[in-house]
């Protein structure tokens, strides 16, 4: 494989862009909107400084990087000579079944179809193409190109050909893959989330504050960052789709989020991106905002 096409140039498809041309891939990066694209090169050329900044590359590999990418608005002409494709467009169902449905048309048979989704099925999204055993979830982490991580996940119908290969280019990229299977949530999002609702309700239980929540799981279980803290990094609003998808999935109460985190969302405390989640970020500095009944006695 050496012809990429990233689909989606917004926080995970830049990085995911970076990764592969970094690796020596020639990357194709995909966006309906010409704006996220420059926004994109500009982001992985900052990354790129920062990463020879501190001696990890050289200025010749931040250079072939960069000439490695290619971007475009049109998905016809980004994706016709690609190996694989991996699609890392807004995370909603109808934008990927279509996506996938368009890339069936446009990419030779050979072609692999993974997506980056944190959430949706697999198989559904395999099922808009012809070629079910040719799509597979391929999961990074956010900020992918330091992060170690790939979730490999098998729809119902991805076969084993195409999953080892994907094992095996994610190696290529210095990651870990880890092979799971297609159910909500996965691996990552099928513990993590419950983990982070549970911290919501705990704090709208009063049993403790933000900081009292953050520094027992930061210092008490060496995360390097506590539940309420991540959750406003990841997204409130993302944090809520991913557990609605849970819950529907499994038909299991224990994954209903906590109503707090959807009072926070409906009033638009998204976390970083808003300024303002459990922590308020407006200012450039991390300050804390109450949000609780708790009261130190
Ligand atoms: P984002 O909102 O930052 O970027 C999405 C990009 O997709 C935007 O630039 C948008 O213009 C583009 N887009 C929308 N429709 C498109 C189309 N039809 N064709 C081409 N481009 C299109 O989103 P993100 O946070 O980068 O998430 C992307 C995917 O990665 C989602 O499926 C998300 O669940 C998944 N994911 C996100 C994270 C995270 O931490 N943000 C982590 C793992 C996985």
């Amino acid at each position: 494989m050496k012809n990429i096409t990233v689909i989606g140039s917004g926080t995970m498809g830049n990085g995911i862009a970076h990764t592969f041309a970094q690796f020596g891939f020639n990357v194709n990066l995909v966006d309906i909107n010409e704006a996220a694209l420059q926004k994109a090169i500009a982001t992985i050329t900052k990354n790129l400084d920062r990463q020879v900044q501190k001696g990890s590359i050289g200025e010749d590999v931040k250079n072939s990087t960069l000439k490695n990418i290619t971007t475009f608005t049109d998905l016809v002409k980004g994706a016709a000579q690609a190996d694989l494709v991996v699609e890392a467009a807004s995370e909603n169902l109808n934008i990927k079944l279509t996506i996938f449905k368009q890339l069936d048309d446009i990419c030779p048979a050979s072609t692999i179809l993974a997506t980056n989704t944190s959430s949706i099925s697999i198989t559904q999204i395999a099922a808009a193409t012809k070629r079910a055993d040719k799509v597979i979830g391929m999961h990074f982490m956010n900020p992918v190109p330091v992060m170690k991580l790939v979730e490999v996940i098998r729809g119902y119908n991805t076969s084993d050909e195409v999953c080892n290969a994907v094992m095996e280019l994610s190696k290529k990229l210095s990651k870990v893959p880890v092979e799971v299977n297609d159910f909500p949530g996965f691996v990552a999002n099928k513990i993590l989330m419950p983990m982070i609702n549970e911290a919501i309700i705990t704090l709208n239980e009063g049993v403790a504050g933000v900081e009292e929540i953050d520094t027992v799981m930061k210092l008490g279980m060496a995360h390097p960052m506590g539940p309420l803290q991540l959750a406003d990094f990841i997204g409130l609003d993302v944090c809520l789709n991913i557990l609605r998808v849970l819950q529907d999935g499994f038909g299991n109460p224990k994954y209903a989020p906590c109503p707090l985190l959807v009072n926070m969302v409906t009033a638009g405390h998204l976390g970083v991106k808003s300024g303002k989640g459990f922590y308020d970020y407006s200012g450039g500095t991390k300050e804390l905002v109450v949000t609780s009944q708790f009261k130190k006695k």
